[in-house]
């Protein structure tokens, strides 16, 4: 039970399912999310017709900070549907006699926590490194890193800040000269967190986007240290195009991505019929759904409310720590 005491915020699931041979009438099941402060598994089945069959209902916290359940804030639901969730290799959800699921997910997102999640996962130092221009350039210590995208004005900076708790370490990459660059943070001496320029910067000129594709996607396919790809999507507004194209092109190419979801604390409805994040998280899900053998990882977060924060870091410690044993 170690990493369990070590993480910040967990989901347990107890999913009831039907045999695969059996036609069973369709249920829904709601799954209640629970702090480490209060670690029972919790699950409370609804006996009612849904429409999905092994689907589950996962309530995820959009400001959840307090540990207290007496604070909770008001939660708002997302459906899963099994196949939908990300299970790391080497995990098991694993099934009992009795037809119930049994996993363990990160809060506000589809990702199962493996046996490699926990080691390492607080950020106690990061520093700047350097800044390139080349795949060649980046620094040949061969620790693993996360590479951190997303269009401009997505909150990449704000999110870089709010994972290694510094206010304006992110501006480093803000500085002149350097945000067309790959700039590399290590991160307690033992992995790197990774900025890249944001795209679709309606201002940038046209060579300098083609450039930065071509040195961007360079990055990415020949980058043998790069252990995922953190696409960052604003979860406030509806999905874009170039968002898509995106995410389609690491799909194709078969970079391993995490898909962040930012700004979700931004939940007022707009009056041209926009949608809650909860609803365009989903609706990104399904335009991107034939890009992926399996669903990719995702994750909510604020860097208002700080949501999500401990979350990705969990996450990327078991993709790390996965990697760096195999
Ligand atoms: P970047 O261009 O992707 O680095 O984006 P920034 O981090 O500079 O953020 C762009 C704008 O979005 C700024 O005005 C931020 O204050 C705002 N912003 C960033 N993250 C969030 C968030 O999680 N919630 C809200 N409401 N605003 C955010």
């Amino acid at each position: 039970m170690f990493i369990i005491h070590q993480l910040p915020r967990l989901q347990f699931l107890h999913i009831p399912i039907s045999p695969l041979t059996t036609r069973k009438p369709k249920k829904l099941y709601l799954i209640t999310s629970t702090l480490l402060s209060n670690p029972t598994p919790v699950s409370i089945p609804i006996s009612e017709p849904g429409p999905a069959s092994n689907s589950v209902t996962v309530t995820t916290s959009l400001s959840h900070f307090s540990t207290s359940s007496s604070q909770s804030p008001p939660q708002e639901n997302i459906q899963l549907s099994l196949e939908k969730l990300f299970v790391p290799p080497e995990t098991e959800v694993s099934s009992s006699e009795n037809g119930v699921l049994s996993a363990r997910i990160l809060r506000g997102s589809n990702i199962v926590l493996s046996k490699y999640a926990g080691g390492g996962a607080e950020v106690v130092n990061a520093e700047f490194v350097k800044s390139s221009v080349t795949t060649e350039d980046c620094p040949s210590d061969g620790l693993p890193e996360f590479a951190l995208v997303g269009r401009s004005n997505v909150g990449k900076s704000s999110l870089l800040n709010s994972l290694v708790r510094r206010k304006r370490l992110a501006l480093t990459s803000k500085k002149p000269g350097k945000t067309q660059c790959i700039n590399h943070f290590r991160i307690n001496d033992s992995w790197y967190l990774v900025d890249l320029p944001g795209y679709g910067y309606a201002a940038a000129l046209h060579e300098v986007r083609i450039d930065w594709d071509k040195f961007t996607k360079d990055y990415f396919l020949n980058r043998p240290t790069l252990v995922s790809v953190f696409l960052l999507v604003d979860a406030s507004i509806p999905a874009k195009k170039i968002d898509l194209e995106y995410a389609s092109w690491l799909g194709q190419n078969q970079i391993p991505m995490t898909l962040i979801f930012t700004k979700c604390d931004k939940r007022k409805k707009r009056k041209n019929g926009g949608k809650r994040p909860e609803e365009n998280v989903q609706d990104f899900q399904e335009l991107i759904r034939d890009f992926f053998q399996t669903a990719p990882p995702w994750i909510m977060t604020s860097s208002v409310t700080n949501q999500g924060r401990d979350e990705i870091l969990l996450h990327m410690s078991q993709l790390r720590n996965y990697w760096l044993k195999h």
